[in-house]
């Protein structure tokens, strides 16, 4: 008998208590972590307008097929003129243009070489030292410049805010063009 009476009798529960538990669980997790929304990119920028930071929003678009749609707009905070005219920028626009930023900046202005070649020295003694293989990575041998585009596509938000702010200038948005100050 134990601990499970509760399961006991005629009718089956439909749900189990554990699953049930599970799922309550993972739907207040999910509520709390949309809540704490962090964005990627804020506080790294620049308004080209009047020179505050940018900030960000998220919008819920629902579809009438019931379909949700998540939109990250990032804009001026207007604490040096709050008429600025700066306008916002849609999430996906903004990586778009930082990746062909990364297209036209040197290794050097990029900045993360240091960070990668740390991550890759970490990585040869973790196989050396648990797996006992050498490994044949070589800095050189890693792109760069797809690195740095792959972490502003898939990476976490902390790794694409590490990439931004290891660039050598600061990144300017002023009428939905982003550059480098
Ligand atoms: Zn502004």
């Amino acid at each position: 008998m134990g601990g499970n009476t509760w399961y006991q009798g005629k009718h089956e529960p439909i749900v189990s208590k554990d699953l049930f538990d599970l799922v309550q669980d993972r739907i207040t997790s999910q509520t709390s972590r949309v809540n704490n929304q962090e964005f990627a990119f804020t506080k790294l920028m620049k308004c080209g307008l009047c020179g505050s930071g940018i900030t960000a929003d998220e919008k819920i678009k629902k579809q009438l097929n019931g379909n949700i749609h998540r939109y990250v707009y990032y804009g001026c905070t207007r604490f040096n003129d709050k008429e600025c005219k700066c306008g916002y920028i849609r999430e996906d626009d903004l990586i778009k243009q930082l990746e062909n930023l990364i297209d036209q900046m040197s290794l050097d202005e990029i900045g993360i070489k240091q960070k990668i070649k740390a991550e890759v020295e970490r990585h040869k003694k973790f196989q050396a030292g648990m797996l006992g293989i050498k490994s044949i990575i070589k800095v050189a041998d890693i792109d760069i410049r797809n690195y740095a585009k792959y972490i502003l596509r898939d990476g976490t938000n902390l790794e694409k805010r590490e990439l931004i702010s290891c660039f050598k200038s600061k990144v300017v948005i002023k009428n939905k063009l982003v550059s480098l100050e």
